[in-house]
């Protein structure tokens, strides 16, 4: 079956088309800058040259079209027509409490997806665009929705509360759902492959670091704690988000530079993070090199980031008296060797033994074991792969 997986932002799309009996892609590519102006479509057939088209796409319905007309070209095509498409599979943020697995969509669905968006007001009413933009187009083709938040809804009542007046959970639905699902569970899902131990035994410990990061603890194959709570906003410091803050700071700023609401929201979401505490950038690529430069600030948000990533991981330990493996994904993850060192040293007496000279030298894009032959704990660095998990439930429900 080939299955187009989207991933829609409010004003960029990306995609990719994947033969899932192969666990293959076939092409994938972006488009950007929808409904502002300058947009541009790139288009990468796998095996062959990238293109990039310039052309105005004033929404969401114009960037599938423009995709899907990429895709079924006769010269740089990679499929006859339309038809060869079986299903599409699009990644939703937010599923709140009611959705655990991902689900095939209907008019309903969509009602649901779009009450969710009050719990992601910046995500899923993106994603939404894509999924209406693909049922205009192609309304025969089956369609599932993928939650970022499905992985984590294992997680128990003491675990996903906060400690506010239970009607905030009851009324308003206020809790921790945490975000990143589908890559916690693909990424938990090898290391288990790797460990080859009985799944309900595995304790395993998934830190999904990238321009967002968050950590969860996986235990016999199950998310039972993250990181991120009701927004993608709590836990690690991020690229521009400030992640466990008091808050009592929240009022006590709001009052002190006389923010407003949205302003507030800004400061912690876009002006805070590893960019906030550098002043240099929230790319981990810039502040290793400022912080080799002798950046002190850019160094200062290097081991702010390493520390509450070493600190989580202790926490998860003790939250599933153990751990057998901990496994490094993600933008940061997967190529970030100054980071997984400084998080990863001094966690000798979990019983963690790194080899620090391959994790210097290890390969990009392969999966690695970092821990040496005779460690306790296994470390793995393994790329992630969230639009195939995508595919393959899409795949999996439409072919019903
Ligand atoms: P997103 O959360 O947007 O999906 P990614 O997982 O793609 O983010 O991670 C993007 C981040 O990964 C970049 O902002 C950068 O900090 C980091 N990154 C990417 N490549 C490298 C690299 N070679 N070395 C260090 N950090 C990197």
């Amino acid at each position: 079956m080939k299955i187009l997986v989207i991933n829609a932002g409010s004003s960029s799309l990306k995609y990719q088309l994947i033969n899932v009996e192969q666990s293959e892609v076939v092409a994938k590519g972006i488009c950007e800058r929808i409904g502002i102006g300058g947009s541009k479509l790139t288009y990468k057939p796998i095996g062959r040259d990238k293109y990039e088209f310039s052309q105005e796409m004033n929404d969401h319905t114009d960037a599938i079209r423009m995709v899907l007309d990429a895709l079924a070209d006769a010269k740089i095509g990679v499929v006859s027509s339309m038809k060869e498409i079986d299903a599409v599979g699009h990644r939703v943020v937010h599923g709140g409490e009611r959705f655990s697995k991902s689900v095939l969509i209907t008019e309903e669905l969509i009602e649901e997806i779009d009450k969710l968006s009050v719990l992601a007001p910046l995500h899923n009413p993106a994603n939404l665009m894509g999924i209406r933009a693909c049922r205009a187009i192609m309304p025969e083709v089956p369609m599932v929705a993928v939650f970022d938040t499905a992985f984590h809804q294992t997680m128990s009542p003491e675990v996903f509360l906060y400690g506010l007046p239970y009607e905030a959970y009851a009324d308003f639905m206020i809790r921790r759902y945490g975000f990143h699902g589908t890559s916690h569970l693909y990424v938990s899902r090898r290391a288990i492959e790797k460990l080859g131990m009985p799944v309900e035994q595995t304790k395993v410990i998934t830190c999904h670091l990238g321009n967002g990061s968050s950590i969860a603890a996986v235990k016999g194959g199950k998310s039972v704690d993250t990181t991120m709570g009701l927004t993608p906003l709590e836990g690690l410091p991020m690229g521009t988000r400030c992640g466990d803050i008091d808050p009592a700071l929240v009022t006590y700023m709001m009052r002190r530079m006389n923010f407003d609401c949205e302003q507030m929201d800004e400061y912690m979401n876009k002006k805070s993070g590893v960019f906030g505490i550098s002043g240099v950038s929230s790319d981990f690529r810039d502040l290793d090199d400022a912080a080799a430069a002798g950046n002190a600030r850019a160094k200062l948000a290097v081991d702010m980031f390493c520390y509450r990533v070493k600190k989580y991981i202790g926490a998860y330990a003790a939250a599933m008296s153990g751990v057998d493996a901990i496994v490094f994904t993600a933008g940061v993850g997967e190529n970030d060797r100054v980071v997984r060192e400084r998080s990863l040293r001094g966690l000798e007496y979990l019983g963690v033994d790194v080899d620090f000279e391959l994790n210097e030298t290890c390969p990009r894009g392969a999966e690695v074991e970092l821990s040496k032959p005779g460690s306790k704990v296994k470390v793995y660095m393994i790329p992630t792969d969230e639009e195939m998990v995508i595919a393959r439930d899409t795949a999996a429900l439409a072919g019903k």
